[in-house]
């Protein structure tokens, strides 16, 4: 590539971009400022912004977020731009600048680079001719700086930035897709579909076998320990669990339940406005926190009390709907 650049003035935001596509030809990252911003990634975003031209068209920071190394936080940027997979340790592209890259999971590296990763490690580490790597062919360990403005150079990556990504999982989670037999949508009577780790349900699985061969009373019938299991699906059984010791009651949340059950908009607000079901359900929001199966029984009394609101005259519930006042 030649040095376009030259045909704009030092200091606009066309020569600051220009001098990056250089930079990047060349296998180096920018590396000059614009205007008052002194960071050079952070100055080719602004001067793209100013440009109108931005190709940052997924942006793999965001200073919004940044990463504190001693926790297992995970910026909402970090994710595979292949397959979306999170919470997982990803790989980028070596020695090419942020604006060029996709951030990518072991997998989708694995397929981009043609290598063979079957036999990767809980440590990112796989078996290569020249001795063990935590490269993917040209993918090395994507690690975020603590400010999250940028990755770290495969050489420059401090230690806590290293420890950081080795605990996250080498592998995105195997998920299986469970169809529910207890817990049905209050709405359409159907059962729900969710995306499960496929260890949740290898647990549940045996769990069921116990209890079946009498081994595990203590687990109750096979129905309880399904429904349980089942309401820990739903999206607001995570909301649950951050209740801590006080009342966790709020609105935002039983509407949350109440619209994770299929419960449509104008019978929400009719449940809302009653006195009964609101006393009903309120004492069963407190101390939840930690505690999955108090969590689960939680959403069980929302929905038992839901449905008996349906149940008392056998009317279909679909007709409830239609008839409700
Ligand atoms: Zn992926």
């Amino acid at each position: 590539m030649k040095k376009h650049f030259r045909n704009f003035l030092p200091g606009t935001a066309a020569y600051v971009i220009a001098h990056a596509e250089y930079s990047l030809s060349r296998r180096r990252n920018p590396s000059i400022p614009f205007r008052t911003e002194k960071n050079p990634i952070k100055a080719l975003a602004l001067a793209q912004a100013v440009f109108g031209g931005s190709s940052w068209k997924v942006s793999l920071v965001d200073t919004s977020h940044p990463v504190d190394y001693s926790k297992a936080e995970i910026p909402p940027t970090y994710k595979c731009g292949q397959c979306g997979a999170k919470r997982v340790k990803l790989w980028r592209e070596y020695q090419t600048f942020l604006n060029h890259q996709t951030l990518r999971c072991a997998h989708c590296a694995a397929i981009n680079q043609k290598k063979d990763i079957s036999k990767i490690d809980a440590n990112g580490m796989r078996p290569s001719r020249g001795g063990k790597t935590d490269q993917i062919g040209w993918y090395i360990p994507a690690v975020p700086t603590e400010e999250n403005d940028s990755y770290w150079g495969y050489t420059s990556v401090p230690q806590n930035g290293c420890e950081w990504w080795r605990k996250l999982p080498t592998l995105p989670e195997r998920v299986v897709i469970y169809t529910t037999q207890c817990v049905k949508n209050l709405h359409t009577g159907k059962s729900f579909t969710f995306e499960v780790p496929q260890q949740t349900i290898e647990y549940f699985e045996m769990q069921k076998g116990l209890v079946e061969t009498g081994q595990a009373p203590m687990l109750g019938s096979v129905e309880k320990l399904t429904t349980i299991y089942e309401f820990s699906f739903f999206p607001a059984y995570k909301e649950l669990l951050k209740i801590w010791t006080s009342n966790g009651f709020t609105t935002e949340l039983i509407v949350q339940i109440l619209a994770d059950f299929g419960v449509t908009q104008p019978f929400i607000y009719k449940l809302l406005e009653d006195d009964k079901f609101i006393s009903d359900v309120q004492p069963w929001f407190e101390g939840i926190t930690c505690d999955g199966e108090r969590a689960s029984r939680t959403l069980k009394v929302v929905y038992d009390t839901v449905k008996s609101y349906f149940s008392p005259t056998g009317k279909s519930e679909w007709e409830f709907f239609t008839n409700f006042p």
